[in-house]
């Protein structure tokens, strides 16, 4: 069981806790886009409203285990400190004796974030005495950052060991209700909709996802591996050679258990991999050499909306073709729109993050599910049925 940091007594307690900053910036170093600092709010302020001190801690890009300005947490504190409308504290290293001195120093109400984790290799390699150095910095422990816990680093997991207290942050317990519920105990029909363009990397999560489902619609880069699978000709669409006998074994066994897995019945192909490029409409049986899908076609979009509103739960993972082509990027949006509407009839709608999270936000559909997740990665992960480190890291013996 997970304890939530709303039930925790945090009154005059430093509490340390990992958040996910790791926002992405432009090019001059200003953050492009401050979702992640936007859900981290409601923790916060959980902590500082009832008399704590929030003590922040994150990751941020991939300094490679030293310090380096251009991924400096600063300007995150910068823009944390307007968010919520008071003076965040920057802490210049996230271990060490400044740094305790300024957590010490500390009074009721204050928030003070720590430098990029990533500035030492230590945090990566779940280093006993770098956790150790950072637990100094908390009374009690509190873990927001959903989108690393599949992986066991020093602030998610190392540093659990040396709390007696440790408590989920809202966010992350919002991920864990949504995503657990949707496996656990979903309101049917569950239909789950994979695309994207690496196969090989979601294919366990298609075979675990069988086990639970009631529907799968397959749509993305990956559709093509399944249709060399029943023997049709892709031209030059994304196919994955060495998985197209696995995409075969799936087929066979989705006939065999109680789940429909269903196919595009059309495709939006091009004859170049560019917006600007020639393209038709076409059956899936249909794809000639020099051509290759990049979309879903309108007859599929509308099949896979109407089992979207028909379902109980759904949980996306993947875009259904080249969405970031805006001439590709239909069936995406058809999606997306589908789900939104599906969303107002008492459907429960799951955004698994990454790139189908980033679609979503650019249709400005983001506010209109029930549920994007911060973490791509982690929850793909958590639905494939794995636990996840750092989850784990906050269970109650
Ligand atoms: P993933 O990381 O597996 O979710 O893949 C996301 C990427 O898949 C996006 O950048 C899409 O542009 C890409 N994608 C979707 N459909 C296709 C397609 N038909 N051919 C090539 N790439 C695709």
């Amino acid at each position: 069981m997970v304890l939530s940091i709303s039930e925790a007594n945090v009154s005059g307690k430093k509490v340390l806790t990992r958040v996910d900053f790791n926002v992405p910036l432009n090019d001059d170093g200003s953050i492009a886009d401050d979702t992640r600092i936007v859900e981290s709010i409601p923790t916060i302020l959980s902590i500082i409203e009832r008399g704590g001190v929030a003590v922040l801690m994150s990751h941020m890009g991939r300094p490679k285990g030293k310090p380096n300005a251009k991924y400096s947490l600063d300007v995150v504190a910068k823009r944390l400190s307007v968010l919520l409308d008071e003076h965040v504290q920057f802490v210049p290293d996230c271990i060490g004796a400044d740094a305790r001195q300024m957590v010490a120093a500390s009074k009721s109400g204050d928030v003070l974030l720590l430098e990029n984790l990533r500035f030492h290799a230590e945090e990566e390699l779940n280093d006993e005495y770098f956790s150790k150095e950072l637990s100094e910095l908390g009374d009690i422990y509190c873990n927001d950052a959903f989108g690393t816990a599949h992986r066991a680093h020093s602030s998610t997991v190392g540093v659990t060991h040396f709390f007696n207290e440790k408590f989920a942050g809202l966010l992350m317990q919002r991920e864990l209700k949504y995503l657990g519920e949707a496996i656990v105990n979903p309101k049917r029909p569950l239909v789950i909709i994979v695309g994207g363009s690496k196969i090989s990397g979601k294919i366990d999560v298609i075979t675990s996802l069988m086990k639970i489902s009631d529907s799968i619609l397959i749509g993305g880069g990956m559709m093509f591996t399944f249709l060399r699978a029943l023997g049709y000709s892709t031209g030059s669409s994304l196919v994955e050679e060495d998985k197209i006998q696995l995409a075969s074994e799936i087929l066979t066994q989705a006939k065999t258990m109680d789940v429909k897995l269903i196919l595009p019945t059309d495709v939006s192909i091009a004859n170049s991999f560019s917006n600007d490029a020639d393209s038709k409409i076409v059956s899936i049986t249909e794809i000639e050499d020099g051509w290759m899908g990049l979309d879903i076609g309108p007859e599929t979009s509308k099949l896979y909306s109407e089992v979207i509103k028909n379902a109980g739960t759904v949980v996306w993972n993947g875009p259904m073709g080249v969405f970031e082509f805006s001439n590709f990027s239909h069936g995406t949006r058809s999606v997306s729109q589908a789900m939104v509407d599906a969303t107002t009839t008492g459907t429960i709608t799951i955004v698994g993050g990454g790139d189908s999270a980033a679609a979503v936000s650019q249709f400005g559909h983001q506010t209109n599910v029930t549920h994007v997740s911060t973490g791509g990665g982690a929850s793909l992960e958590f639905l494939e049925g794995k636990s996840l480190p750092g989850v784990t890291a906050l269970n109650l013996e």
